[in-house]
C-alpha cells in the first residue's frame, strides 16, 4: 500500500513515511493509492483494529499486534468504545475511556507507540508539532511524553480551552513536552503550524512532523469504532459526529471505502459552522472562529475537508490544489451530489446544546459533555433541510440505528455540564489529583518567528 498526497505534487510514501512526516511536502494530505476491502465480523476491539491497520501499514503483525495490545490497554473499559442506550434506536458510542478522556486517545495511543516504532527503524530524532483545540494536545502529551528521541511542542489558544484540559497539558513531566499558550485563536495556531512546515530548511533541521488529525494514521485508528458499532448492532447505522476539524467523521467516510456499510454520516457542528455551510450551500468560507462551550470544535478551517472533496470530485488532485488555494471556495455541482450522498449537517448553538444536555440528563439520569450535546441535538434534525439550502437530494429515509459518537467525557467540560444540570461530574479516579500538580508552559503572541525561536531553541542538535 503507497499514498499519495490530494494535491498530487508528492512523491508516493510508505505508512511509515507518511506516518512520520504527517503533512506531505507539497501542503497536501496523504490518501491510500487505492482503498482496502476490510471485514470486521464480531470479535474484540483488537481484532478490529488490527484488521483495520494491516490493510495499511508496513509494519510485521506480531508488531502491530503489540502495539494495538499496549495502546487499548491503557483504557479503563474493556469494550474501547462502548455503546449505550439512550432512547429508542438511539446510542451513544463512548469514546472517552482513555487516558485523557476524550476520543484522540484512541488514536494517538496507537499513533505513539507506531511512531516510535517507525522511527526507530528510520533512525534520528523527530519533532512534533501539535496544534489544538484542547483534547490533541493532551492526547499527545499522554502518547509521546518521555519517548526517546522525540521533542513534542504543543499550541493551544491561551484561555479558550476548559481548565481541565489546560492542566491536562501543562502539567505533564515529561522533558520533552513543551507547551506554549498562544495568545490568538486555534486557527492561528494552526496557520503557524502550517507556516513551519512550509518553511523547508526550518522542516528539515529539526526533522519536523505532525500527529494532528492531517496524519493518516489516526484517520484508520479512527475508522475502527464504526466497524465495531456496526458490528455490535447487527446493521447499518446513521452515525452523527461533533465535528471540527472533519478527521473524525471522515475516518467514517474511510470505513464506508473500506466497504462497511453505513446509512449516512451526520456531521454536528456548534456555531463554528463552516462545514455545515459547504455540505448545505456549497459555499466554503472560513470566517472568525468563534467560542463556544464546544471549544474542540471552535475551529473555521477544517483540515480533513480536504479529504473528502479529493474523493467528492472523484480524486481530482489539480481541483483540490486549486480548491484549497481559495479563500471563498463555490463547490461545483458535481461535488456537491457527491458530498450529499454521503453526508448531511446541522449546526447547533449553544443555548441548544445546553438544553440538549439538561434534556438528556433529565430523561436519562446520564451527564454527557458539550460536544456530545451538540451531537444529541444534531441526531433531532436528521433529515431536516440545512437553512438556506435550495437545492439538493430529498431528505434522506433513515431506518437504522442512530449512532452517536461521544467524544468527550462530562469531567472535562464541568462548567458547562454544571450550567446545564446543576451537577459537577466528577474526575475519574486516575486524574483526581489534577488540580494539584503544578503547571508548566509558556506564553507566546501568534507571531511566527517567536515560535520558530522558541522551538529551534530547544531541539537538540543532533
Ligand atoms: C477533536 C474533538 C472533536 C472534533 O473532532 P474532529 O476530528 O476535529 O472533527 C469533537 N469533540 C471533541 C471532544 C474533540 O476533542
Amino acid at each position: 500500500m503507497n499514498f499519495i498526497s490530494t494535491r498530487g505534487q508528492a512523491p508516493r510514501a510508505t505508512f511509515s513515511e507518511a506516518l512520520l512526516s504527517g503533512l506531505a511536502p507539497d501542503g497536501g494530505l496523504y490518501m491510500p493509492d487505492a482503498w482496502p476491502r476490510v471485514d470486521v465480523a464480531g470479535g474484540s476491539y483488537r481484532d478490529a483494529a488490527f484488521a483495520v491497520l494491516r490493510a495499511f501499514a508496513d509494519f510485521d503483525d506480531a508488531a502491530l499486534k503489540a502495539d494495538i495490545a499496549s495502546a487499548y490497554a491503557t483504557f479503563d473499559d474493556p469494550h474501547i468504545a462502548p455503546l449505550a442506550e439512550i432512547g429508542e434506536g438511539r446510542y451513544l458510542l463512548e469514546l472517552f475511556h482513555g487516558p485523557t478522556l476524550a476520543f484522540k486517545d484512541i488514536a494517538m495511543q496507537l499513533l505513539g507507540r507506531l511512531f516510535a516504532r517507525a522511527l526507530a527503524q528510520r533512525g534520528g530524532r523527530a519533532t512534533v508539532l501539535a496544534a489544538t483545540s484542547g483534547d490533541t494536545g493532551s492526547a499527545a502529551i499522554a502518547a509521546l511524553g518521555g519517548l526517546p528521541d522525540i521533542e513534542l511542542f504543543v499550541l493551544h489558544p491561551k484561555g479558550r480551552v476548559s481548565e481541565v484540559q489546560r492542566r491536562q497539558m501543562t502539567t505533564s513531566t515529561h522533558a520533552n513536552i513543551h507547551n506554549i499558550a498562544l495568545e490568538g485563536s486555534f486557527d492561528d495556531a494552526q496557520a503557524i503550524v502550517k507556516a513551519l512546515f512550509a518553511d523547508e530548511a526550518f522542516a528539515r533541521k529539526t526533522q519536523l512532523t505532525a500527529v494532528n488529525s492531517i496524519n493518516f494514521a489516526r484517520i484508520a485508528a479512527q475508522s475502527v469504532y464504526y466497524f465495531t458499532a456496526t458490528a455490535a448492532l447487527g446493521r447499518a447505522a446513521t452515525f452523527v459526529v461533533p465535528t471540527g476539524n472533519f478527521g473524525d467523521v471522515f475516518a467514517g467516510e474511510a470505513a464506508m471505502r473500506m466497504g462497511l456499510d453505513v446509512e449516512r454520516l451526520v456531521v454536528a457542528t456548534n456555531a463554528n459552522d463552516i462545514v455545515a455551510r459547504a455540505l448545505n450551500d456549497g459555499l466554503y468560507e472560513a470566517g472568525r472562529a468563534e467560542q463556544t462551550l464546544s471549544p474542540s470544535m471552535d475551529i473555521q478551517v477544517a483540515s480533513n475537508f480536504e479529504r473528502a472533496l479529493f474523493e467528492a470530485s472523484g480524486r481530482d488532485d489539480a481541483f483540490v490544489r486549486d480548491a484549497m488555494a481559495e479563500r471563498r471556495l463555490v463547490l461545483p455541482a458535481a461535488v456537491r451530489t457527491a458530498l450529499a450522498a454521503r453526508y448531511e449537517a446541522h449546526a447547533v448553538g449553544d443555548a441548544q446544546t445546553l438544553a440538549t444536555l439538561a434534556q438528556v440528563h433529565k430523561a436519562t439520569g446520564r451527564l454527557i459533555d458539550p460536544h456530545t450535546a451538540v451531537a444529541v441535538a444534531a441526531a433531532e434534525r436528521i433529515g431536516e433541510r440545512g437553512a438556506g439550502r435550495t437545492a439538493g437530494p430529498s431528505a434522506h429515509q433513515k431506518t437504522g440505528p442512530v449512532v452517536i459518537l461521544s467524544t468527550a467525557h462530562p469531567a472535562k467540560f464541568p462548567d458547562a455540564v454544571a450550567r446545564a444540570t446543576g451537577q459537577i461530574p466528577p474526575l475519574p479516579p486516575g486524574l483526581s489529583g489534577l488540580h494539584q500538580k503544578r503547571e508548566n508552559f509558556t506564553v507566546l503572541s501568534p507571531d511566527l518567528g517567536l515560535v520558530r525561536s522558541f522551538i529551534a531553541a530547544r531541539v537538540p542538535a543532533s
